[in-house]
């Protein structure tokens, strides 16, 4: 869609805010290549930045985002640094869903809108389903969530290819990596059905309902699976 259009049927409490998400993250950025203790920098090092937009920190200022001192240094405040990271996480996650399982190249902009789209209960989701991740594609930190700290107790990733499963358990199929994708469907092996691991050697054994399917270790790994909790 025209990128105008979109402007212009955004209201402008929502336009605003992701104007200031945008800012916020830029400068959690700059923070993060200079280090925690740079959490400072000037505004003149800030207009040089992709941040030169003068207008940008007036209103995460105004807005209490940020604090500059009399010598005009600027700094995140508690609630800007917050809002910071939670949008450069759910950036780096979105990044990471769409580089990982949709496999896609290009996808920055989409990373762009997604992050302003998505609910708390849905980052957690999708930080859940990519087994916590602790960097983005571009290596940069996504910093934890919630979720990540309880993931060290339990320490097993809500969805895992079959290679990675236990012998013996029943699994709901989530998603499937294979070129065998029609052999498996016409078994009734497709995403969303109820499924069992027999076996693991000297092959895969599969039990779709009241089929069984040998599959090679390669096959095994591109489907992915989430402990039914019955
Ligand atoms: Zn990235
Ligand atoms: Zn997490």
């Amino acid at each position: 869609m025209d990128k105008d259009l979109l402007k212009t049927r955004a209201a402008p409490e929502t336009e605003k805010r992701q104007f200031e998400d945008e800012a916020l993250e830029s400068l959690w950025e700059l923070f993060e290549k200079e280090g925690p203790s740079a959490e400072n920098v000037s505004l003149e090092e800030l207009k040089n930045s992709s941040l030169g937009n003068i207008s940008a920190l007036e209103g995460m200022h105004r807005d209490g985002l940020i604090e500059i001192s009399p010598g005009g240094r600027v700094k995140f405040t508690e609630a800007g640094r917050l809002r910071a990271r939670d949008i450069t996480r759910r950036h780096r996650l979105a990044e990471r869903l769409f580089a990982d399982i949709l496999a896609l190249n290009e996808y920055e902009e989409d990373a762009c809108r997604f992050e302003h789209a998505i609910s708390p209960e849905v980052e957690e989701a999708i930080c859940t389903f990519l087994g916590h991740p602790p960097t983005c594609p571009h290596n940069r930190p996504i910093p934890r969530g919630k979720c990540c700290k309880l993931y060290t107790k339990k320490v097993t990733p809500l969805v895992a290819s079959l290679a990675d499963s236990q012998v013996g358990e029943d699994y709901k199929v989530v998603f499937l990596r294979t070129p065998m994708i029609d052999r498996l469907a016409s078994i009734g092996l497709v995403a969303g059905s109820m499924i069992r691991l027999v076996q693991k050697r000297p092959s895969y054994v599969i039990k779709v309902d009241e089929t069984t399917i040998a599959v090679e270790e390669e096959v095994a790994k591109g489907v992915f699976v989430k402990k039914h909790e019955s």
